[in-house]
């Protein structure tokens, strides 16, 4: 087993990987930038490098400075989280290459899954359902023309290298398609310095249901369930439950089957995400993760199962230590994102955190670096906190997110809590009744 990891992150998923470490008797070794000097992370490693200014770029993506710290600090392995290099095969190979193993799946996979039209391509030879669209590169507006034609309108124009929910263009009409097209492309090129773009029909009122899946280098695979975030503001997610209040127990055990096949005969190694759209009772591919997701707790929750320590034994080329039919879904979990940002208009509101109190009690985890005298910094992605709770029923889980949101108390900066607030007595999110559009409708309606 590995002695030493170097965790390639920061904030609340660095804490999840070191904590994971710590129960396997494994060292710490954290990163940080200048920004971070104080950080729970930096702290609590048992070791720690600083690897360069606040900017990102020159931090935690700074990969010379990365491989650095894993030389000087003598680390076995490095964990990259989510975010930042999670998803740069160039990263996992050069990690490979200087003799440390990378915790997560191998650059070949990471590199099929990180292009968009290979991995639909990917997962159509491996029987899985994709949404109707283009099987190549979109390179002129007369094959763009035609495929919207094809398919029919409205249509989504994405970026084949895209993440983060940007850069996609939804085309209603016709008339609408060349500027669209041109506008897909460069922004494509500007935000991932590719401007490969795809085209896919788009579903008006789909659901965002994924599947946690894991491989080993024995040919072994596991689908943990699925989990539900369609609760999205700008395509990203903002809460997340596991499971779906929207499947009924035969779409549930047919998607997760059908994962966990694609997850064979791809020959996947590691944790990975297959993420769809649900609509009209089908299911339709858009992209697998190929990393640890924001959202796994969830799934940790109603199945017990510690995911990070599975990535952790998988990459130090252990068997997955449980078969499917060790797998048993346990009552319901909800995972809400807490972000250092304005509950009415989003801006940003980093700054020093007066006081601090997260709830606790049963079912309720919080994954988050924050403390009372801690300064969340500009420079990153605006979460700050992650609160869980699991419950036997969804019912419960409601009532001890309304007790436990009510509890939390982060003083000095604003929070996205007040929002959360809000959105979980609505009698459509009690009901389970919400699609992938509805947190925007709602944010809007308040306005
Ligand atoms: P990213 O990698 O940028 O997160 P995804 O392909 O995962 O992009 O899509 C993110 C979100 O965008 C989805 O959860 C969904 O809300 C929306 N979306 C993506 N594809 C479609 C589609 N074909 N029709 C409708 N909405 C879509």
């Amino acid at each position: 087993m590995f002695e030493k990891v170097l965790i390639a992150n920061r904030g609340e998923v660095a804490l999840r990987i070191h904590r994971a470490c710590k129960e396997m008797g494994i060292q710490t070794v954290a990163v940080h930038s200048t920004a971070d000097n104080d950080a729970m992370h930096v702290r609590l490693a048992d070791e720690s490098v600083c690897i360069g200014p606040p900017p990102a770029s020159q931090s935690y993506l700074n990969i010379p400075a990365i491989i650095s710290a894993a030389i000087i600090a003598n680390a076995d392995a490095i964990h990259p989280g989510y975010g930042f290099l999670s998803e740069d095969a160039n990263f996992a190979a050069i990690v490979e290459e200087h003799g440390f193993t990378f915790i997560g799946p191998s650059p070949d996979h990471m590199r099929i899954m990180g292009d968009k039209i290979a991995a639909k391509a990917a997962m159509v030879d491996a029987g899985v359902p994709v949404v109707p669209g283009s099987k190549d590169a979109l390179t002129d507006m007369q094959s763009a023309r035609n495929m919207a034609e094809e398919i029919g309108y409205p249509v989504l124009l994405k970026a084949a290298g895209g993440g983060g929910g940007r850069g996609m263009k939804i085309v209603e009409r016709p008339d609408e398609l060349a500027a669209a097209f041109s506008a897909a492309r460069s922004e494509a090129a500007a935000y991932f310095g590719n401007d490969t773009i795809y085209m896919e029909k788009f579903l008006t009122g789909p659901r965002h249901i994924e599947i946690q899946v894991m491989g080993d280098s024995f040919g072994n695979a596991i689908s943990m369930g699925e989990r539900d975030c369609s609760l999205q503001r700008r395509h990203q997610k903002v809460l997340e439950e596991a499971g779906s209040p929207a499947l009924n127990d035969d779409q549930r055990d047919s998607i997760s089957k059908i994962s966990r096949t694609a997850v064979e005969n791809l020959g996947y190694s590691g944790a990975g995400t297959l993420e769809f759209l649900f609509q009209d009772g089908e299911f339709y591919f858009i992209e697998m993760n190929t990393r640890l997701q924001v959202e796994h707790p969830v799934t940790e929750m109603v199945t017990g199962i510690d995911i990070v320590r599975e990535q952790i034994m998988v990459a130090d080329g252990a068997a997955l230590s449980l078969r499917q039919e060790d797998i048993t879904i346990s009552g319901h979990a909800i995972e809400c994102r807490i972000n250092a940002e304005s509950p009415i208009d989003f801006t940003p509101s980093p700054g020093l955190i007066t006081d601090y109190h997260p709830p606790g009690g049963l079912g309720v985890r919080v994954d988050s670096g924050l403390y009372s005298g801690y300064r969340v910094p500009s420079s990153y992605d605006s979460l700050v906190s992650k609160l869980i709770v699991h419950g036997a029923t969804r019912n419960e889980c409601l009532m001890r997110l309304r007790r436990s949101l009510e509890e939390y108390v982060i003083g000095g900066i604003e929070t996205t809590i007040p929002l959360l607030q809000r959105v979980i007595v609505d009698p459509d999110f009690i009901n389970g009744d919400y699609d992938i559009g509805w947190l925007e409708k709602f944010v809007e309606a308040e306005e």
